[in-house]
Formats: structure tokens, C-alpha cells, sequence
């Protein structure tokens, strides 16, 4: 899969310590985008889905954060890729996505749907400049959610990730 970049011991992108994978390649085009580098789908470099878990195995305890770009655009790979993560270390995983919630359901493809649904928390939603917020948790517009995932599917409808 074609990685931008893969951050060790982050914090900015869940809570915790944390090891957040950079896919390359979003269509959204968001006005204010923080990354428009980072839209480009042949960006970065290839990495298999061993090199990827090398590098998340380097810290015991930390989770895994996808971002990009959007993994959304990449959602095979990405299943692959956290199907293994889980198996093999059992951390949190947290994905970003331009697309919301509803919108990976009703017309997303069946590896989005699966992308979004196998996460523990997906901070789902384009950003919107008229609704920046530097004081939000995790996200940086208003609109955008961190959506709890265990608990969304079990209730049937959007349940907002708290923190402990
Ligand atoms: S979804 Fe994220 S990476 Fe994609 S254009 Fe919007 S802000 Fe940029």
C-alpha cells in the first residue's frame, strides 16, 4: 500500500501514545486541508503490510492510528492491514475518514464498510474551515466526530467516543 509517512509515539491522534499510519491519496479535497500533499495517490512510498507492522510492533503498548490523506481511498489494504494488527497485537485502533458514518453506509464499498466497523473509534467527516476549532479533541472542525464503533454498532445508531 502506498504510505506517506508512519509516526512513532504521537499523541495528537487518539489518546495515548501512539503509532499513526499516513495513507496516501484523498479525493476530498476540503477547502483549508491541512495536508493537500497528501492527496495524491501515488504519494509516498510502497510499504507491504509486514513492513507496516514492523514498525507498529517497535512499541509494545502504544495503539495505531490511520490517517492520511484518507484510508478510506485505500480501504482493502487497510483491512488487511488491521485484521493483522489485531490478530498479532490486539491494540486500539482509531481511523480517519473524510467520509461520514452514513455516507460509508449507504454507498461506500463493502472494505469501507468493513474498515469502518472493525476500528475501535472512526473520527468520521470532512473538514470544514467555517467550523474549525483548534480547542477540539482529537479533530479539527465541529463537525467531525469520534464516533465509538463497539457501542455505534451495537446501539444501531451514532455513539460519540468519551474519554475515560
Ligand atoms: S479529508 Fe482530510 S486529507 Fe482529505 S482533503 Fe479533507 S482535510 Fe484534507
Amino acid at each position: 500500500m502506498r504510505v506517506l509517512d508512519i509516526l512513532e509515539c504521537t499523541t495528537v491522534d487518539g489518546p495515548g501514545f501512539r503509532t499513526s499510519i499516513y495513507v496516501a491519496g484523498c479525493r476530498h479535497q476540503c477547502p483549508g486541508c491541512h495536508n493537500p500533499q497528501s492527496w495524491d495517490a501515488k504519494g509516498g512510498v510502497d510499504m507491504s503490510i509486514d513492513d507496516i507492522l514492523a514498525v507498529v510492533r517497535r512499541d509494545p503498548f502504544g495503539g495505531v492510528t490511520l490517517s492520511g490523506g484518507d484510508p478510506m481511498f485505500q480501504a482493502g489494504e487497510c483491512v488487511e492491514l488491521c485484521q493483522r494488527i489485531k490478530e498479532s497485537t490486539g491494540k486500539s485502533l482509531w481511523c480517519y475518514t473524510g467520509f461520514t458514518w452514513e455516507e460509508i453506509h449507504s454507498h461506500g464499498s463493502r472494505e469501507m464498510v468493513q474498515l469502518a466497523e472493525m476500528v475501535d473509534v472512526l473520527v468520521d467527516g470532512r473538514f470544514v474551515m467555517a467550523l474549525r476549532d483548534t480547542d477540539l479533541l482529537f479533530r479539527g472542525s465541529a463537525n467531525q466526530r469520534l464516533i465509538d464503533v463497539p457501542r455505534t454498532i451495537e446501539c444501531g445508531c451514532v455513539c460519540l467516543w468519551q474519554r475515560d
